[in-house]
């Protein structure tokens, strides 16, 4: 992320052009400018060595307006409360858009996963959710993975929770491993769910099948697979240490053994070495952001050949940027639509749990294709009425909708 850019002022900077073009009363924006609670908690951890260490994280809780709050749980070395509370606040919006029953939480800790061993992840992750059992539960706030966290670290978290409460809560998480209370088809949701809004994409654009993505974890890597099982050449894809690109496409099964054997894209057989900003400004039909924020700026905007960018990643495009994509008539899937089918399937793992039912892979993904495409279709069919980038017709819809849920609170 450009250390410039503060994500949160990203978010209220879309959330205010949004209300700008609404009628809502005062007291409301103001309520949904910012986040519900913020808690910040310090852990001491025992490291293998003996040593004490103390970890910083946070949980916002940016409207519980909807249902409970929802979000992930990342690990990062940039993490703030900044960012954490964007990501909230995002989130609710993501919800809202989706039309499922939560409001918008995240949570982060500082850490570089990679330094740790697993046994101090885990002591780590424990210790966060003993400090966060006060304020999540089934009915108050459900975390999900992010950014390098996973199905382990969830299976931690919802041991932990149930130790401190001392009672059963499948519920409390989600992105939980399947053996344990997690939904099938969770993993691939969030890619799988950005596949689907792109197919309802290009029934209305014109597009060339040529695809570059940034990020090649959970969500990038198996984008990549899904769309190159759908026909799309994916001739460049990057992680934290930069990209490979060939434009005869990339053999998938190549670049993850590669990753997997020498924890790097680069050096990949047969692939031009890249940097992460290069790959953004590859001349390809679709461009794939699925790492962090603010990765396309009023700095490279302009330089962008792509038709479509979608969104996977959160917050990957500043303001400033998206007015010069629009300018371009570049489409911007918004993040809010594109990557939410990660939360769709974290809703119906949550119902499951609920409900003490197990639905089979096909149920989910015919589930998360009906709200997708409708999700996509409600968007597109704003912005031709009202003449806007996608971004703010799906603000527009979710905060309509988020409104009057206080509205009606308000009471
Ligand atoms: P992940 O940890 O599995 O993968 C992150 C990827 O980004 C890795 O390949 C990493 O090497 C790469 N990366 C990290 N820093 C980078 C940098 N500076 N430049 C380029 N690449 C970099 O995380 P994920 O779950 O795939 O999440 C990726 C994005 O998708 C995030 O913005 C996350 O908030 C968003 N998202 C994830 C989910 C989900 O279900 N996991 C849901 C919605 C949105």
């Amino acid at each position: 992320m450009a250390d410039d850019l503060n994500p949160f002022e990203n978010a209220q900077q879309q959330f205010d052009e949004a209300v700008s073009q609404m009628q809502l009363d005062k007291g409301i924006i103001a309520i949904l400018r910012e986040p519900e609670r913020v808690l910040t908690v310090n852990l001491p951890i025992k490291m293998d060595n003996g040593e004490v260490k103390v970890f910083t994280g946070f949980r916002s809780q940016h409207s519980h307006a909807r249902g409970p709050c929802k979000g992930g749980i990342r690990y990062h070395p940039g993490v703030t409360i900044d960012e954490v509370k964007a990501l909230s606040m995002w989130m609710t919006w993501k919800c809202a858009v989706v039309d499922i029953p939560f409001g918008g939480g995240k949570g982060g800790i500082i850490l570089n996963p990679k330094e740790l061993s697993k046994a101090e992840i885990e002591r780590l992750s424990r210790a966060y959710m003993r400090a966060m059992a006060p304020i999540v539960g089934p009915d108050r706030d459900v975390p999900a993975p992010d950014v390098y966290t996973n199905a382990q670290i969830m299976d931690w978290m919802r041991d932990e929770y149930e130790k401190v409460t001392g009672k059963s809560a499948l519920a409390v998480i989600t992105g939980k491993s399947v053996g344990k209370g997690g939904s099938k088809g969770r993993t691939t949701a969030t890619a799988m769910g950005g596949v689907f809004v792109l197919e309802e994409a290009v029934k209305q654009i014109d597009v060339k099948k040529t695809v570059a993505i940034q990020g090649f974890g959970n969500v990038g890597s198996i984008a990549a697979r899904l769309l190159a099982e759908r026909g799309y050449k994916i001739v460049a894809v990057s992680d934290s240490k930069g990209g490979i690109y060939n434009p005869k496409g990339i053999h998938l099964d190549e670049a993850e053994a590669h990753k997997k054997k020498t924890k790097v894209l680069k050096g990949c057989h047969d692939c031009k070495i890249i940097s992460n900003e290069e790959l953004l400004e590859l001349d390809v039909g679709i461009l794939i952001p699925a790492a962090l924020e603010n990765q396309i700026t009023e700095k490279n905007a302009h330089k962008i050949k792509a038709k479509i960018i979608l969104e996977l990643a959160n917050g990957p495009t500043t303001p400033e940027a998206d007015a010069i994509l629009y300018k371009k008539e570049i489409v911007v899937i918004p993040d809010v639509l594109a990557n939410a089918g990660g939360v769709t399937v974290s809703y119906f793992e949550w119902l499951q749990n609920r409900e003490d039912k197990y639905w089979d892979e096909k149920e989910v993904n015919k589930r998360l294709s009906e709200i997708m495409r409708k999700a996509f279709k409600d968007i597109f069919g704003v912005c031709n009425g009202k003449n806007c980038h996608m971004r703010v017709a799906a603000y527009l819809l979710a905060i309509e909708k988020v409104a009057k849920a206080v509205e009606e609170k308000l009471k």
